[in-house]
């Protein structure tokens, strides 16, 4: 099986400052540690990704804030909350990651790479409509369902979001379109504040897993996987994707969970269990969140060769 690592040299020209936990540092530990295994490295399709244009952004975002980011980055930058800075090259690299997970949608399509793993950053599955928060300017892996459906005629797409943070952006970007399916496994309470287990969206096609932190690894899987089971259980999803946020790891320093890099294969292996035998295997996954620069490279070496 070949895998795509999609990645875009603008991911590092989003300037947050070696004191934001969203630093540059983390995208780059990843082909450092690449290196290190030369037999992944040379099974993988390296793809350089495009950028989205606003049009396509515009499948999740209200044209006007896309405006608003761009004249922001035009002026320098800024901040749009008070963790999420904007600077010079924060447009590219957001379009960046956007168009990256767009690319990996395409292939997955066209079978140059069934599946896909976006090593990218900014984040995305906190932005909201309209508006950036949580490090994150757009959402990619919302904006890449919405895609998929009008550009690939996927009827159906499920998104599996394991960051241990609430994909509330994702959620708001997919929640009105019934044939999206979204799940979020997250801790609670904790920042941002929603995604209760009753808060199922206007068409109950919405999964929020709120889970305690510091609780035995197995039961974080075992709560996802039962979670990809009832919401999947009639709706065979045309694609799956993945925000794959590595801060669900243990000694993460912004979130409480206990995963191991053995939790992030075998919740990889049985996703491509599944996407194998939902819709040949199709599956794109984006990084998220993931502050240990170190440690999230493991785990997203760790992912890639799942994928595989
Ligand atoms: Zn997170």
């Amino acid at each position: 099986m070949t895998v795509a690592m999609i990645s875009h040299a603008d991911s590092g020209r989003h300037d947050t400052g070696w004191g934001h936990p969203e630093h540059v540092g983390r995208i780059r530990a990843i082909p450092r540690a690449l290196r290190e295994q030369p037999e992944l490295f040379e099974s993988l399709i390296h793809h350089e990704a495009r950028h989205a244009d606003a049009t396509e952004l515009a499948l999740g975002h209200d044209p006007a804030y896309i405006e608003s980011v761009r004249v922001l980055v035009a002026s320098g930058g800024g901040r749009l909350d008070p963790d999420t800075v904007v600077s010079e090259g924060s447009w590219d690299a957001a379009t960046a990651a956007t168009g990256s997970v767009l690319d990996g949608v395409d292939m997955a399509y066209s079978g140059r790479a069934i599946r896909s793993f976006c090593a990218v950053r900014p984040p995305g599955h906190h932005a909201l409509p309209a508006n950036g928060m949580g490090f994150c300017l757009f959402g990619s892996v919302g904006v890449a369902a919405h895609y998929a459906r009008t550009r690939h005629n996927a009827e159906r797409v499920l998104i599996v979001d394991w960051d241990v943070h609430h994909g509330n952006g994702t959620q708001a970007l997919v929640e009105n379109e019934p044939e999206i399916r979204f799940i979020s496994m997250h801790q609670w309470p904790w920042y941002p504040g929603t995604g209760a287990a009753d808060d199922r969206g206007p068409h109950r096609s919405i999964w929020n897993i709120p889970m305690r932190p510091s609780l035995p690894p197995e039961q974080y899987v075992a709560a996802l996987e039962g979670a990809i089971d009832d919401a999947t259980a009639g709706f065979e999803p045309d694609l799956v994707l993945v925000s794959a946020g590595f801060d669900s790891l243990r000694g993460d320093p912004l979130g409480g969970f206990t995963l191991e890099l053995e939790h992030v294969e075998s919740l990889t292996r049985s996703l491509v269990e599944r996407a194998t035998a939902w819709c040949g295997g199709r599956l794109v996954s984006a990084l998220e969140g993931g502050y240990v620069p170190d440690r999230l490279a493991e785990a997203c070496l760790v992912h890639m060769a799942a994928l595989r």
